[in-house]
C-alpha cells in the first residue's frame, strides 16, 4: 500500500511537471503574441483614453476626470490597463503609448474646456517614463500646444515608485513641480508605508487607494485608517481624493471626516470621450446641491 500510494504521488508529481511546463510555455507564447500585438496597438488605432470624473463630495460637482487608458483588441475586446501596463513597462512601450495619453487627454481636455467646463486633468505615469523621455519640457510643450496651464494638469505616480527614492526620481518629479502640475500619490495605502518621503517628495495629493474605500462599510479598522490618513493629511497640507466611492454611506463618511474630492462607480464609471461629454452636458444642467447647514 506504501508502495502504491508512492507510485501514485510519483505519477501526479510527473504530470504536474508536465502541466506546468506546458502553462508556462502558454503563458510566453501568449506574452510574445500580446507583445508584438502592443507594438502595433499606437498606429492601428486601438487604443483609447477613457475619463472617470472626479468629484466635491458636498456640492456633487464635477472638479476634474483621470485620463485611464484601454486597448481594444481586435479579437480580445477591451483590455484593461492591468493587464497590458506592466508589458508596456518591461518593453519600453510605455514611453511611446504614455506620450500618447498625455496628448490625447490634454487635446480633449482643451475641447472641454472650449465647451465651458471648468475641470482639471489627471495622468497616470509610470516610473519607467522617466529614463523614456517624459520630462518637465515636454509636458510644458504639450500644454502649450493645447492652450492650457500647468495648474490644469495632475500627474499620479503610484506609491511603488517614491520607494526608490533615488536623487534620479526626486529630480524627475522636482521638474514637474518648479513648472507647476499637480503631483499626486496614487493607491496610496498599499504600498510599505514608509510616510517619511512625503516631506521628501513634492507632492501635493494623495489618492485613498479603492481597497479601503470599499472596506469603509464593515470594517471598523478600515475605518479607523481612513481617517488617520484624512487627518494626516490635513496637517501636512495634502489635498485628498477618496478612489473607488460606490455607495451613499460611503460618500457620507467621508464627507463627515471632511474628505471632500471623490471617485467612484457612485459618481460615474470611466466613460469614452463622448460618453462623457453628454455626462458633462447633463451635469453642467444639473444644479449643485445645497452646501449642507449642520
Ligand atoms: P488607478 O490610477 O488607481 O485608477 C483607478 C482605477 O479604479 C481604474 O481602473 C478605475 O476604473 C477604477 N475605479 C474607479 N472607481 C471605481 C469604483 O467605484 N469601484 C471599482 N471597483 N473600481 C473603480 P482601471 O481603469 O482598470 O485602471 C487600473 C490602473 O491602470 C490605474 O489605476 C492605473 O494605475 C493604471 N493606468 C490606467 N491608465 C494608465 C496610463 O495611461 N498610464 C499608466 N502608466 N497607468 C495607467
Ligand atoms: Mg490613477
Ligand atoms: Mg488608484
Ligand atoms: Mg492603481
Amino acid at each position: 500500500n506504501a508502495d502504491l500510494a508512492m507510485y501514485k504521488a510519483k505519477q501526479s508529481g510527473r504530470n504536474q511537471a508536465h502541466f506546468f511546463t506546458a502553462t508556462m510555455q502558454e503563458h510566453a507564447n501568449q506574452r510574445m503574441t500580446l507583445e508584438q500585438d502592443l507594438r502595433h496597438a499606437l498606429s492601428r488605432d486601438q487604443l483609447e483614453v477613457h475619463y472617470q470624473p472626479i468629484i466635491a463630495g458636498h456640492s456633487r460637482r464635477v472638479q476634474g476626470v483621470e485620463a485611464l487608458l484601454r486597448w481594444r483588441h481586435p479579437e480580445r475586446g477591451l483590455i484593461p490597463p492591468d493587464q497590458f501596463i506592466p508589458l508596456a513597462e518591461e518593453t519600453g512601450l510605455i514611453g511611446e503609448i504614455g506620450r500618447w495619453v498625455l496628448q490625447t487627454a490634454c487635446a480633449q481636455l482643451a475641447e472641454w474646456r472650449n465647451q465651458g467646463h471648468a475641470l482639471y486633468l489627471s495622468v497616470n505615469i509610470s516610473e519607467r517614463q522617466r529614463e523614456l523621455s517624459l520630462d518637465a519640457r515636454q509636458v510644458e510643450q504639450v500644454l502649450q500646444q493645447h492652450e492650457l496651464t500647468p495648474g490644469d494638469l495632475m500627474l499620479e505616480i503610484t506609491e511603488g515608485l517614491l520607494l526608490q527614492d533615488s536623487e534620479e526620481t526626486l529630480r524627475w518629479l522636482q521638474g514637474f513641480k518648479t513648472l507647476g502640475v499637480s503631483l499626486a500619490i496614487d493607491d496610496f495605502g498599499t504600498g510599505y508605508s514608509s510616510l517619511s518621503y512625503l516631506k521628501r517628495f513634492p507632492v501635493d495629493t494623495l489618492k485613498i487607494d479603492r481597497e479601503f474605500i470599499n472596506d469603509l462599510d464593515s470594517d471598523r479598522y478600515a475605518q479607523s485608517l481612513v481617517k488617520a490618513i484624512i487627518s494626516m493629511a490635513a496637517s501636512l497640507d495634502l489635498r485628498l481624493v477618496a478612489e473607488g466611492v460606490e455607495t451613499e454611506q460611503q460618500c457620507q463618511m467621508l464627507l463627515d471626516q471632511q474628505c471632500e474630492l471623490m471617485q467612484g462607480f457612485l459618481f460615474c464609471r470611466p466613460l469614452p470621450a463622448e460618453a462623457l461629454s453628454d455626462w458633462l452636458e447633463q451635469e453642467s444642467e444639473t444644479p449643485a446641491l445645497p452646501p449642507v447647514s449642520d
